[in-house]
């Protein structure tokens, strides 16, 4: 096993596992990159809703459902399925 080929990769794969982060976790509103790692959250009780809320543009995200015990379950809203 080569230690230094086997760091260089793993060097390599994280770039790229946060670079895809980024790219999935963007904002759909304005695009911001920054969005996937650095957003604000707001919980509508009325709702039943949490969201991500954009830096940049203020744009809400729904990203969790909220249960009756008050936690939620996280989940990727893709923009397909919104139930706002
Ligand atoms: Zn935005």
């Amino acid at each position: 096993m080569n230690w230094y080929f086997f760091g260089a990769a793993l060097v390599v794969y994280s770039i790229i596992a946060v670079g895809l982060f980024a790219l999935l976790g963007n904002c759909e509103h304005c695009g911001s990159l920054v969005f996937a790692f650095c957003h604000d959250e707001e919980v509508n009780e009325a709702r039943r809703k949490a969201y991500k809320v954009c830096r940049i543009c203020k744009n809400k995200t729904a990203v969790e459902a909220i249960n009756d015990v008050g936690k939620g379950v996280w989940f990727k809203d893709d923009g397909g399925d919104k139930k706002i």
